[in-house]
């Protein structure tokens, strides 16, 4: 396994980084155990402060981790500095809320007095991806840094610059030793710490291969495990829909972060009247695309994250048409070329059939679909392997939710851009994993909450429980 820089914008190896050793490792499971150890029996309110340092900290320098973001993994300067001013709120949400989902909470039962207390479970061990390298180790860090439970997290191989800067800024502010550290790993490494009994729970962001094997990997040790996986996210328009909204936001839906997001708009299922107006208005919106340097404010589409992850998405895209789909906007020549740059497409006619209608495109390949009426539209959005999360549009409001209801996902989001924010959980559902980040839920995740009953004197069974206890 080689840590290093890449830059996607130059494809030059820009750093190559040392594995850590056996013994590093161990460090970092011995001291993340000590502190859950202190942390598990003493008060949280030290960690809310410096919490909320971490926060002040990475609004203090935005510019300076959103760099180290683009030249990891190419993703445009502006959309590096929105990575990180999140990064930021989640941090600040976690603080705010520390007290209230730390509150001990009291409830009544026959047995007593009973109170379900909120407890760390162990050191954790966080697999995570490149596409949002800061944000989505912020997602565990945040929360479990206030229940208690320590960190180590193994990163992806092509951005070890921001793996290696999140540890250190979170030093930098006194986050203590121990509380999360960046360990660069092969994967048997991370099999050994999943076994590791100092290890109580694993969350892994990454593509569903890497999820089944992970989680082979925790129940194989009956560890606790969440899975943030991929997502085909449906972006359903139906009859009513208002199309001038959609028109202001359908190409980003897609193209942000050129278009490696999990729960990026990848399915377009529009109704027959307004089929051919949504492949002119999706064609348009990449039209205007303007591939560059992530750098250069007027770039609006960055390269892809890697080499082999343009050659794979070409693959794939070319072996769609292959199977049947139109390419109705796009030229796959423009695709060819030893850069990671890959010029937008558009995708229709995919019938059940091609391999495509069922997979993730991670990158600007939009695939639309026609359906005859609203009710076709859910059934179709249902058909996926997937459920991360989704978007709808309808002109009716109540009309919109009741049919949003009715997608099997993590969330939909109706006429507007899906979105994260720290408050709003994340999750899905079928092959897009299990589990959830952000929110309170989040937080909940790796919580023991730890139920403790106390009475003056013992029960007395036979009245209490006609004998069964
Ligand atoms: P990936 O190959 O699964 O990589 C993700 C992470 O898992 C990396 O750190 C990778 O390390 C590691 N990894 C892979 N196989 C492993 C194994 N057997 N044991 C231990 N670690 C392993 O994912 P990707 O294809 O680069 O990333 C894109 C995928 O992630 C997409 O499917 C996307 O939808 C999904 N994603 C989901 C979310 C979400 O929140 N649901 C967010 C972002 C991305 P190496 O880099 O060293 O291989």
């Amino acid at each position: 396994m080689v840590y290093q820089i890449t830059n996607p914008y130059t494809n030059q190896v820009e750093k190559v980084y040392a594995n850590h050793s056996s013994s590093e490792i161990e460090n970092a499971l011995e001291k993340g155990d000590r502190l859950y150890r202190k942390w598990r029996n003493s008060s949280f309110e030290s960690r809310v402060t410096t919490l909320r340092a971490v926060s002040q900290l990475f609004l203090d320098k935005t510019d300076e981790i959103a760099t180290i973001i683009t030249r990891d993994m190419g993703k445009r300067f502006i959309e590096a500095q929105g990575e990180v001013l999140i990064s930021a709120e989640i941090a600040k949400y976690y603080a705010d809320h520390a007290a209230e989902f730390m509150a001990v909470r009291p409830f009544k039962s026959r047995m007593g007095d009973a109170q379900l207390v909120p407890k760390p479970i162990g050191v954790l061990m966080a697999v995570e991806p490149w596409n949002f390298p800061i944000y989505q180790l912020m997602r565990v860090f945040a929360p479990n840094y206030i229940l208690g439970n320590p960190m180590v997290y193994k990163h992806a191989s092509n951005t070890p610059g921001s793996a290696e800067a999140f540890a250190e800024l979170l030093l930098e502010v006194g986050v203590e030793a121990g509380a999360c550290t960046n360990l660069f790993i092969d994967y048997d490494q991370v099999n050994q710490i999943i076994a590791d009994k100092r290890v109580q729970g694993v969350a892994l962001t990454g593509s569903e291969r890497a999820g089944a094997l992970i989680a082979a990997e925790a129940g194989k040790n009956l560890k606790r495990s969440s899975l943030e996986l991929g997502g085909s996210d449906p972006f359903v328009i139906l009859h009513d829909a208002n199309l001038s909204e959609i028109e202001k936001i359908i190409g980003q839906a897609r193209l942000y972060n050129a278009g490696q997001v999990c729960t990026s708009s990848k399915r377009f299922i529009v109704t027959t009247e307004n089929y051919e107006t949504i492949v002119k208005m999706l064609s348009q919106a990449f039209s205007k695309a303007v591939m560059g340097d992530p750098f250069d404010g007027g770039t609006t589409l960055a390269p892809l994250s890697s080499l082999k992850a343009k050659k794979d998405l070409v693959k794939q895209v070319e072996a769609a048409i292959e199977n049947g789909a139109t390419l109705a906007y796009g030229d796959m020549s423009k695709n060819q070329g030893d850069d990671c740059f890959f010029s937008p497409v558009v995708l229709t006619d995919i019938a059940k059939s091609n391999p495509a209608y069922y997979q993730e495109f991670f990158g600007p390949v939009g695939q639309i679909y026609q359906v005859a009426d609203d009710d076709a539209a859910i059934e179709l959005a249902n058909d996926s392997n997937y459920g991360l999360s989704g978007v709808l549009f309808s002109g009716d409001l109540e009309h919109g939710t009741d049919f949003a209801k009715r997608i099997e996902t993590g969330g939909v989001f109706v006429n507007s851009y899906g979105g994260t924010l720290p408050e709003l959980p994340f999750g899905g559902v079928k092959r897009s994993g299990y589990g959830h980040e952000l929110s309170e839920l989040g937080f909940e995740a790796f919580m023991n909450p730890e139920l403790i009953v106390a009475r003056n004197t013992p029960i007395d069974l036979d009245s209490a429980f006609g004998g069964f206890l």
